[in-house]
């Protein structure tokens, strides 16, 4: 392929699997990989290897974890009774930083999106279901991004729990539109769970 060396081509096609990354990053990429001392390169192979044999998801709240249940889980100064709804778990890391919220997770691993052909049995909404029919849970909240997935995916769940008579609320807007839960500030963030509504 482009008459690169076939291991080093194999290298470039790997690393244009990666999201943002083309055929012109990846071979530099790949160089840089070439011109690495021997035992970094195999640190890193290591470690890509072990984020997924090491990782798994948390039974509860399906965050990616090292042992299940994770450690928000089963910490006991956590509010139980709270479920804060996310896409990712990147955003269970962004919603931690703000030190402003207290309850438990729910990550869904995706947003409902027809165009993208992600339907809701998809992601992780039947776990959440089960989870509030199950449990003594007194508000859900659903933190999904601010777009037009994200949305449809809070009104699709908020309609799923409604039987179940527990408090739903959509945190507030203020977060860019358009945008992803990870990218706002920890200000905006507080904020946004702060002046969150009711469903
Ligand atoms: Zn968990």
């Amino acid at each position: 392929m482009w008459g690169y060396p076939e291991p080093l081509a194999r290298v470039i096609e790997q690393f244009m699997k990666l999201p943002g990354i083309g055929p012109k990053t990846a071979a530099r990429l790949a160089f840089h990989v070439m011109s690495m001392e021997e035992t970094d390169v195999l640190a890193f192979a290591k470690a890509l290897q072990d984020v997924k044999t090491q990782l798994t998801e948390c039974s509860i709240c399906c965050n990616v974890t090292e042992a299940s249940p994770c450690a928000i889980c089963q910490d006991p100064r956590r509010d139980k009774l709270v479920i804060c709804v996310v896409q990712e778990p990147k955003d269970v890391m962004a919603m931690e930083r703000t030190h402003e919220y207290h309850g438990t997770y729910h990550v869904l691993h995706g947003a409902i999106s027809p165009m993208e052909g992600i339907g809701p049995q998809d992601i992780r909404i039947k776990e959440l279901v089960v989870r509030v029919g199950e449990g003594d849970i007194d508000e859900v909240i659903l933190a999904t991004n601010p777009n037009v997935e994200g949305e449809a995916t809070a009104m699709y769940i908020s309609r799923l729990l409604k039987p179940f008579h527990v408090k739903i609320t959509r945190i507030a807007h203020g977060l860019p539109v358009g945008g992803d839960l990870e990218y706002a500030d920890e200000v905006t963030l507080a904020k946004a769970l702060e002046g969150r509504r009711a469903l």
